[in-house]
Order: structure tokens, then C-alpha cells, then sequence
């Protein structure tokens, strides 16, 4: 890229292909030429483990699916993260009783999800667990030079800066969105979502119990369904669809012990989500 003076003004400008645009242009961003992306750490396996699924159970089901993960330390890296559950319910519908904003909602989602990963991370520590922070991404290699079992919590760093959505003010981007964007950063093949349920079915099968399961689906084709409620938040279907680097997601039920290692070594167990 070469330096050129401006003639007039004798400003310095580095020549290149985004000088001068406003980036805005749909024209120009679809003609743009970049390169593919790259997959920073592709051998890395993702997992949220839900709040309201899993972690609200408490000893019913955490001892069996943390052991599960321990069991899998030595085949796999493993980065875990941490859905907020009740609790963030619980916090939300006063805040918005009480006229809070989107943002300050986030926050508090944010701030429970903190809690799961704390104490999922304390459970882990005698085996390598620890608790991360977003900004210690870049050190998950090192973390798994060391053997370390890092967590995260789930909901993505919008915070304060959560966008309303078009009907009321839950962010529509919590936990499950937080491991789908974590999985487009770092190019993870395996993204798997630890609930309580089979996986994906046609319903609530809590609510209908003639929903029918799912074992497979394309992710256009289940935003085109417009499903009323789902397992996985929403937007996650739109952000894989636009991801260039993840294939698919798998919502296993956790409950079942041998599921989440089955799931880690490639086996179609639960529902699987793939891009179009
Ligand atoms: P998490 O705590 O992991 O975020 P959620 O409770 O938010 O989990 O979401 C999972 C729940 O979504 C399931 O336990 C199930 O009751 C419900 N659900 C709603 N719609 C569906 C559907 N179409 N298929 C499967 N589960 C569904
Ligand atoms: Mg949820």
C-alpha cells in the first residue's frame, strides 16, 4: 500500500481499496475481494451449559455432566460457557417492571451468567478448571498447553450497549448467541449446547406433548418455519448463516450421560443445525 499527497491539500493518505468509502455502500461491500477466514483455533470444542436447562438443576445434574467433561480432558479441548437461567428471569421481570432499558437488562444477564461460570469454574478447578474473561481469548492455546478447562460466561459483551429489540426490551442476544459469535471468532468446528431436552423439536415439547423431534435441520429452513418458540435463541440461526466458517451447531440433552462425549467425538446425537 503506497503513501500518496494530496495535491491540494497536501494530506498524506494510505492508498487502499477501503479509502474513501464510507462503508455503507452494499454495492461496494459486495464487491469487496477479501480473503477467507481464518479458523484461529478449529480443534477447539465449544459448549455452553444452560442456565435455566442445566444449572438451575443444581445437583440433579451438574456433578454428572461436569464429571463427563472431566472424563473427556485428555482427547479434548474443551471451552465451556455459561447460560444465566432463572435467576436472569428472575432480575429481568423486575427491571422491566420497573422501566429499565435493554441495556441495563444485558447487564444484568451478564451478571448472572457471571455466577454460573464462576461456580462451574470452581467445580472444575481441581481438574484444570478456571474462570476466563473475553478478554483472554487469545490464551486459550496456552490454557491448553497446560491442560486447563477455562469457562466463560455466556452472554456476549453488548452490555449497556444491547440493542431494543423491535417488540419490548429483552436482548435478543443472550447466551446461545454469545457461543454462536464465540464459535465464528475462534473457528470452531464442534459447538454444542448442553440442555435438558432430546434436542430441536416442532414445539415446546414441555408445553406440547404431540411436538415432534427433529434430528436434523438447515438453519434457513428452520428461520423460514418462523417457529414460535425455540431451543436456541433466535438470532443464532442468522449469524450462522452469515458465518463463514461455522458448519453446524448440536443441541444435545445433557441428562443422558455418554451424550456430551458422543457429541464431542462426532456422533449425531441430539439435533443438528446446519448453514445453508
Ligand atoms: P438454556 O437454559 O440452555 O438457555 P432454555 O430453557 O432457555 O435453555 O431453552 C431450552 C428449552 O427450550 C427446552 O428445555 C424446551 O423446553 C424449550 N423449547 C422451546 N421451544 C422448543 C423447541 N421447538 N424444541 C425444543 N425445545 C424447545
Ligand atoms: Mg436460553
Amino acid at each position: 500500500m503506497a503513501l500518496v499527497r494530496e495535491k491540494a491539500s497536501k494530506r498524506l493518505h494510505v492508498e487502499s481499496t477501503l479509502m474513501g468509502e464510507s462503508l455503507v455502500s452494499n454495492e461496494f461491500i459486495g464487491s469487496l475481494d477479501i480473503a477467507p477466514q481464518e479458523r484461529l483455533y478449529p480443534d477447539v470444542k465449544l459448549m455452553k451449559i444452560g442456565g435455566q436447562s442445566i444449572c438451575d438443576r443444581g445437583s440433579q445434574a451438574l456433578p454428572g455432566i461436569l464429571k463427563e467433561i472431566v472424563r473427556n480432558r485428555s482427547d479434548h479441548k474443551m471451552v465451556i460457557t455459561t447460560g444465566g437461567g432463572t435467576r436472569s428471569r428472575h432480575i429481568y421481570t423486575i427491571g422491566l417492571e420497573m422501566g429499565m432499558p435493554t441495556g441495563v437488562i444485558a447487564k444484568f444477564g451478564s451478571m448472572v451468567s457471571e455466577q454460573n461460570a464462576l461456580m462451574i469454574a470452581t467445580l472444575l478447578s481441581p481438574w484444570g478448571g478456571i474462570q476466563m474473561s473475553h478478554s483472554d481469548i487469545v490464551k486459550l492455546p496456552t490454557y491448553f498447553a497446560e491442560n486447563i478447562i477455562p469457562v466463560m460466561h455466556g452472554m456476549p459483551p453488548y452490555d449497556y450497549f444491547a440493542i431494543k429489540p423491535k417488540v419490548g426490551r429483552i436482548p435478543i442476544h443472550r447466551t446461545d448467541v454469545g457461543l454462536v459469535i464465540l464459535a465464528d471468532l475462534i473457528g470452531s468446528k464442534t459447538i454444542l449446547f448442553i440442555k435438558d431436552e432430546k434436542g430441536l423439536y416442532t414445539d415446546d415439547p414441555k408445553k406440547n406433548p404431540k411436538a415432534e423431534f427433529i434430528p436434523e435441520i438447515g438453519a434457513k429452513d428452520l428461520l423460514d418455519q418462523n417457529q414460535d418458540d425455540m431451543v436456541i435463541e433466535r438470532p443464532c440461526l442468522e449469524i450462522m448463516q452469515n458465518s463463514e466458517v461455522i458448519e453446524k451447531v448440536q443441541i444435545i440433552n445433557g441428562m443422558v450421560e455418554g451424550n456430551i462425549t458422543k457429541a464431542l467425538n462426532g456422533e449425531h446425537v441430539g439435533t443438528i443445525i446446519y448453514r445453508q
